[in-house]
């Protein structure tokens, strides 16, 4: 199987009858070349159904939960998004897709570069990355349409509640250091709704908001 065909049977059988139904997220995940963003002795696998290790103890999220997350963004085209947790650059590709631009911060400056060099090489050219303390988002370039985190945090970080854009939604993994709730929070006048998605597990959120290092 090439990886063309990996990629097209994680779509159905991971995403699909599961019951991602945004065509534009299930468009995306079937574009983006998942095994590029993996280390190399991991290509072979990176269209499994599940996390993978991509250095600095951090993983790349399985593509199910990928999904989920940016189908409850509930984009049309051409946003504007933020990204906390970089990570592989994966997530930040798959939004590059869909949105206008992207700018994603990641807390490890190696997987920062390593995520910067492949987006690039990609063409990925909306992808902006920094890297920093994400916790407290991106001041400078806020409103955003759409803010997701791909760290789980002790609570919703009021940074990013603030930089959200009337009807903006915000979508991150709160609980405890080893289990989450996904919750997306939407911004309406001075209030914002929350739902409680589903469980699930992520790396900490290590940040001025989030965890202690
Ligand atoms: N979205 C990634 C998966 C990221 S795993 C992908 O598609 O591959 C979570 C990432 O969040 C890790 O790389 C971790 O280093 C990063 N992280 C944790 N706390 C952070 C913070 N405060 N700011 C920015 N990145 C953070």
């Amino acid at each position: 199987m090439t990886f063309k065909d990996e990629r097209r049977s994680m779509v159905q059988a991971q995403l699909e009858r599961r019951g991602i139904k945004d065509g534009l997220v299930l468009d995306a995940m079937g574009k983006v070349p998942r095994h590029e963003f993996v280390p190399p002795e991991s290509a072979g696998i990176a269209y499994a159904d599940g996390p993978l290790p991509i250095g600095c103890g951090q993983t790349i999220s399985q593509p199910y939960m990928v999904a989920i997350m940016t189908e409850a963004l509930c984009m049309k085209g051409g946003e504007k998004i933020l990204e906390i947790g970089t990570g592989s650059g994966y997530q930040a590709a798959v939004l590059a897709e869909i949105a206008g631009q992207v700018y994603s911060i990641e807390r490890h400056a190696t997987l920062a570069n390593r995520a910067d060099c492949i987006l690039k090489e990609l063409g990925y050219s909306n992808v902006h990355i920094t890297a920093g303390d994400g916790s407290l988002g991106l001041e400078d370039e806020a409103p955003f349409d759409g803010i997701i985190v791909t760290a789980g945090a002790p609570s919703v970080p009021e940074s990013l509640k603030w930089q959200l854009k009337e009807g903006g939604r915000l979508v991150i993994p709160v609980g405890g250091r080893f289990m989450q709730a996904l919750l997306r929070i939407t911004k309406r006048g001075e209030f914002y709704d929350q739902e409680d998605l589903l469980g699930c597990v992520f790396v900490p959120l290590v940040g001025a908001e989030g965890w202690d290092g």
